[in-house]
C-alpha cells in the first residue's frame, strides 16, 4: 500500500511538473511571439522616424509620418508627411493621406490585412478613418499629449475612438515615444511651429 501510495504520489507530481513545464513552455512560446512582433514594430517606428526626420532639413518641417506595412508579410506598402501646409488642406493628416495613397495603390477602400505605424497617437479624425479603412492594427510613437504641448490637439485618445466604434482595430502604443517625440522639439521644428494656423503659445502649454 506504501509503495502503492508512493507511486500514486510520484504520478501526481509528475502530472504537476509536466502541467507546469508545459504551462512555463506556452508562456516562452507567446512571450517569444510577443517580443519578435515588438521588436519588428520597434524597427519600423524607428524606420519611420528616420524617414520623417528628413524633412527636418527641410523648408516645412513635419514631426507627422506615416507608413503602411503588410501585417502578416511586414512588406512595406508605403511612407506619407503631414502635407497640410504643401497641400493647403487641414485634412492632410500623414495618416489619412497614407491610407489615401494606399486605397488608391490597392485599388480597394479595405485595407484589412495591414498595420498603420505612425509618429504621433492619430487624432480622431485620422482613427476614424483608419477604421473605415479596416485596418488591422494602429501602432502609434508619441501621444496626443505630447503633440498638444507644441500645436493645437482634439484630446480623445485613439484608442476610445477604436472602441466606440464597431470595428475591430488594434491600437498600440507609445512606442520610442522619446524618439518621435524628438521630432517635435528639433530646433527646426519648434522654429516652424511658429507659423503653423495651429500653432499653441508658450504661454497655454
Ligand atoms: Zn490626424
Amino acid at each position: 500500500m506504501v509503495e502503492e501510495g508512493a507511486d500514486f504520489l510520484e504520478t501526481i507530481v509528475r502530472v504537476f511538473m509536466l502541467s507546469s513545464s508545459m504551462e512555463i513552455a506556452t508562456k516562452t512560446v507567446r512571450g517569444a511571439v510577443k517580443s519578435k512582433r515588438f521588436r519588428e514594430d520597434e524597427r519600423r517606428m524607428a524606420e519611420l522616424v528616420e524617414f520623417t526626420a528628413k524633412t527636418l532639413k527641410t523648408p516645412q518641417p513635419v514631426p507627422f509620418g506615416s507608413s503602411i506595412i503588410d501585417t502578416k508579410t511586414g512588406e512595406v506598402l508605403l511612407k506619407a508627411l503631414n502635407a497640410v501646409a504643401k497641400e493647403i488642406d487641414p485634412s492632410s493628416h500623414a495618416e489619412v493621406r497614407a491610407i489615401r495613397l494606399a486605397t488608391k495603390k490597392l485599388k480597394s477602400i479595405s485595407l484589412r490585412g495591414y498595420t498603420l505605424y505612425t509618429t504621433c497617437e492619430p487624432c480622431p479624425m485620422c482613427m476614424s478613418t483608419a477604421l473605415w479603412a479596416g485596418l488591422d492594427r494602429v501602432v502609434y510613437g508619441a501621444t496626443i499629449e505630447d503633440a498638444s504641448k507644441h500645436c493645437r490637439q482634439i484630446h480623445i485618445a485613439s484608442r476610445e475612438v477604436a472602441e466606440r466604434s464597431d470595428m475591430r482595430c488594434k491600437v498600440e502604443g507609445p512606442l520610442l515615444r522619446d524618439e518621435c517625440y524628438a521630432l517635435f522639439t528639433h530646433p527646426n521644428m519648434l522654429r516652424a511651429f511658429k507659423s503653423w494656423s495651429t500653432r499653441k503659445s508658450r504661454a497655454s502649454v
